[in-house]
């Protein structure tokens, strides 16, 4: 199987590996071990400050999404949203269900998150500003340094979603301030879905402290208390944590995050320039390293081209929802992918092309 979609993704031989075994008993001092070296490396990876704390939930990184504004917003803030695709929609709709006040700024598809779009909030009295780094669904990179400006100035508690920025974009917590930074286990983790994870700067945990979400299973301050010994209130996905122990190890050993960047920067670039002269053109302004978006220039239709490479060729790559649908795919550089699995989906979009797959 070659799978080039933005999670699920392609995971290691090791990963695999574990993933094949049976599922050990959890209440155990080796299984607290495992987890508090999770934690360890997840700090260090995300360069997190001192005091931080991570908790992984089990359940998606929407679930991640959801716990983060119960547990560390309320109805005393004043939160300013990026909504620039469908997971800063996501965000936006839990702000809403949770009655947290907020204001949006709603940007077009794959355009660029600009100093113009923050200055009407400077100096208004706002508290919390959320966005997802890498706005996955249409493979835009928000400038960090630019928000990182304004929420300094402003004294806003940040929550970043980095569920596919996270290992594959640069990610500083203590540099840009982040209260919240949250990433989930099928994207660049390159591990079976089923669980995320949150890293809780102090002004997170003092939040924590504070406020009392109307829920059990998403509340923070449980899942704090428990992983102090390395453990969750509940029944976790105990085998998708241990493909993480691999994975997370197996960065460390390979020259950690950073290196794990690179290599995406590297896959990305590589499939970028591989594509000139095909009848696509790149659709975020700013693109991360996670995710090439591509248009389909007038006469294809993107979702036909994403059936066609699935049923002729037996690779996914990944369609667009909603009202990119028809105009958009995306391309992941996400997991275990190499230059030579570029080279096998550039051959096969060529043939499929050739073959006349994916006009309208
Ligand atoms: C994938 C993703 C999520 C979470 O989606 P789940 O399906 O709940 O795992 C959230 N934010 C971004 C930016 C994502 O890419």
């Amino acid at each position: 199987m070659l799978n080039f979609c933005v999670g699920p993704v392609m995971s290691s031989a090791e990963v695999l590996e574990v993933g094949g075994q049976q599922i050990p008993y959890f209440r155990t001092p080796e299984f607290s071990k495992v987890m508090l070296e999770n934690e360890k490396l997840v700090l260090n990876f995300a360069h997190a400050p001192k005091d931080a704390r991570v908790v992984f939930l089990t359940g998606s990184g929407s679930a991640a999404m959801e716990a983060a504004v119960m547990n560390t917003l309320s109805q005393e803030d004043k939160a300013i949203v990026v909504n620039g695709g469908s997971f800063g929609a996501r965000f936006e709709k839990l702000l809403e269900i949770h009655k947290i006040p907020h204001d949006t700024i709603r940007l077009e598809a794959g355009h660029a998150l600009r100093r113009e779009h923050l200055e009407p909030y400077d100096g208004k009295g706002y508290t919390a500003f959320l966005i997802n780094v890498d706005e996955t669904s249409t493979g835009i990179l928000y400038d960090m340094d630019l928000v990182a400006e304004f929420a300094k100035r402003n004294g806003w508690f940040v929550i970043a979603d980095t569920v596919s920025a996270f290992l594959t974009d640069p990610f500083d917590m203590e540099k840009w301030g982040v209260g919240v930074m949250l990433t989930g286990s099928q994207k660049a983790l390159a591990c079976a879905p089923g669980i995320s994870l949150l890293v809780l700067a102090k002004s997170a945990l003092e939040r924590i402290d504070r406020i009392d979400p109307a829920c059990m299973y998403l509340n923070l301050k449980d899942a704090l208390v428990n992983m102090e010994r390395g453990q969750t209130p509940f029944t976790p996905a105990v085998g998708t944590l241990l493909q993480i122990h691999a994975r997370l190890k197996q960065i460390e050993r390979d020259g950690g995050a950073e290196e794990e960047v690179r290599k995406a920067a590297r896959m990305a670039a590589y499939f970028r320039s591989k594509i000139a002269g095909l009848p696509f053109e790149t659709f975020a302004e700013t693109p991360a390293n996670g995710v090439t978006s591509l248009r389909v220039k007038e006469g294809y239709d993107a979702y036909k081209l994403f059936e066609a490479i699935k049923d002729h060729y037996g690779i996914w790559i990944c369609p667009n929802g909603g009202a990119l649908k028809n105009t958009v795919f995306r391309i992941g550089h996400m997991g275990d992918l190499h230059e030579k699995d570029y080279d096998v989906l550039v051959d096969a979009l060529k043939d499929a092309l050739e073959h006349g797959y994916g006009k309208e």
